[in-house]
């Protein structure tokens, strides 16, 4: 039997990995935003969310005498996802990036509500603070997506149609 410790560890390094995947697919997607100035900006700001919640993730891991060190090959399992943003040149690439983005942040939301009570279950009080904390800065991005995909959707269409606008993203 694997000592239940183990697999927190080893979830936090998952989502560790996670974190540092979300800084450059976010990063690239919003140095990609032209004309779409508020998702840009909210982007922005939780690329340096998501700077302090690894650094943050990074101190559980230390706590437990731990590292992020072998975060490479959880990291490649999760470059699907982030490929979702990274390679798109597409007509629709706003739209695109607004999806891989909430589904990204679903995926966070599932990770640190899983590791909240993984930490409970161990005593790990102070992991289990971090990551609820964590998760309402997650919570708050996917909200903040959800709440613009009317408004988004529909400057797209705009957008689309006005042509003497180049630039569509
Ligand atoms: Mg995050
Ligand atoms: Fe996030």
């Amino acid at each position: 039997m694997t000592d239940p410790r183990d697999h927190l560890l080893s979830w936090l390094r998952d989502v560790h990995a996670a974190e540092e995947q979300a800084i450059k697919m976010l990063s690239s997607f919003a140095r990609r935003i032209e004309n779409y100035p508020e998702l840009k900006a909210r982007i922005e700001q939780h690329v340096t969310e998501t700077q302090r919640q690894s650094e943050r993730v990074r101190e559980c891991l230390r706590r437990h005498g731990s590292d992020a060190s072998t975060l490479k090959d959880t990291g490649t399992k999760l470059m699907g996802l982030g490929q979702g943003l990274s390679g798109i040149f597409t007509s629709d690439e706003i739209i695109k990036g607004v999806l891989a983005s909430y589904t990204f942040e679903q995926m966070e939301i599932a990770s640190y509500k899983i590791l909240v009570a993984a930490a409970r279950r161990l005593g790990d009080a102070e992991t289990a603070r971090v990551c609820e904390e964590i998760l309402q800065e997650e919570l708050a991005m996917a909200g903040w997506l959800e709440s613009r995909f009317g408004e988004l959707t529909g400057k797209f269409f705009d957008l689309e149609a006005d042509e003497s606008v180049t630039a569509k993203h």
